[in-house]
Parts: structure tokens; C-alpha cells; sequence
């Protein structure tokens, strides 16, 4: 698994020069660095973790979000989820594998996905910038909190989360679409 921080550093508590200065710079935190660690060492177990290419990982209390590049998606998640099962149960935590992007609605998407977002656009309010996010009513894989905090740590300012109000049913529009589910 290639880290933000080599395959040295990862497995001893000095720090390179290289790895040093990213420290320095504040593109890894302390705690990013212990993070780096543990899943470095929690990796070696996995099969097929061993040569992919991890961009960042991003925690909070209950999700921990890998982002990798797009090629190396489904051998981070492993076959039928395997690896990402394991390694949520290694952490206590959920894992979302989350594709390397520039486009941070595709980002945000992938973090919520099968849920579509609706509307995503920075808005300005007398408490300064911050992020809105809209989604369609349904069940987000990970908390709302958790989803709430990456977003911030993701994009650097304030998150709003809103879903669309569930629309209401009428029975009869009930019924057709059990008929509809049944004859499926
Ligand atoms: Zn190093």
C-alpha cells in the first residue's frame, strides 16, 4: 500500500527528510501519520492491498474514508467488499472507498452513494462561506455526522447537509408500485 508517507517511515517512528517536510509543511498531520501507520500495518494482511496507490485517508469518530486512484478502486475494496468488511472491523469503523478526484461533488457523491445528491454549491451567509449539500431523501451509508465532518475536513469550510423531503404517497400510488415491484 503507497501512503503520503513511505514505506520507511511507515514502519519505524523516525521520520525520512522527505516525510519530515510533509510534517512540516502541515500536509500530514501527527495524527494522519499515526493513521498512515496503523493502516499500513493493518494492510500487510490483506491480499491484493499490498501495491495500491492510497492518496489520502480521511477519519472521523465512525467512517474512515480511503481515497485511491481510480484504477485501484475495486482492489482496495477487494472481492465483494472483503477488504473494506475487514478492514471496518479491524478499525471499528465503516470504510468508504472514495476515487481520486479534482470534482468535489464526485467526491461528496461517492461518500453518499447509492443516494444522489441533488444540489451541491457554495453559499454566502453572514457567518461567512460555507458548503450546502442536497440530497435525495434516503438512507446515507454512514452517519450524518461523519458525513458532515469529512465534508468539512474534505473541503475546508462549513458543511450543510439537507435532504429532500420524502414525498408523500398516496396509497393508491402504493399499491401500483408493490404490483409493479412484484411483477419485477
Ligand atoms: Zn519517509
Amino acid at each position: 500500500m503507497n501512503l503520503p508517507i513511505c514505506s520507511v517511515c511507515l514502519n519505524s517512528d523516525l521520520l525520512c527528510p522527505a516525510c519530515q517536510e510533509k510534517v512540516d509543511k502541515k500536509l500530514v498531520s501527527e495524527k494522519e501519520l499515526e493513521l498512515y501507520r496503523r493502516v499500513s500495518q493493518l494492510s500487510e494482511k490483506f491480499k491484493g492491498l499490498k501495491d495500491v496507490e492510497i492518496e489520502s485517508l480521511i477519519e472521523d469518530k465512525d467512517v474512515l474514508v480511503v481515497v485511491c486512484s481510480k484504477g485501484d478502486v475495486s482492489r482496495v475494496v477487494g472481492r465483494g467488499g472483503s477488504n473494506i468488511k475487514r478492514l471496518g472491523r479491524e478499525l471499528g469503523k465503516t470504510v468508504r472507498i472514495v476515487e481520486k478526484s479534482a470534482d468535489k461533488r464526485k467526491f461528496l457523491q461517492d461518500l453518499v452513494f447509492p443516494v444522489p445528491i441533488k444540489t451541491f454549491g457554495l453559499v454566502y451567509t453572514q457567518e461567512g462561506e460555507k458548503y450546502k449539500v442536497r440530497l435525495s431523501s434516503g438512507r446515507i451509508p454512514i452517519p450524518r455526522k461523519s458525513f458532515i465532518s469529512i465534508a468539512e475536513k474534505f473541503l475546508g469550510k462549513n458543511v450543510e447537509l439537507e435532504f429532500e423531503k420524502e414525498e408523500q404517497e398516496t396509497t393508491e400510488d402504493k399499491i401500483k408500485r408493490l404490483v409493479r415491484q412484484m411483477n419485477s
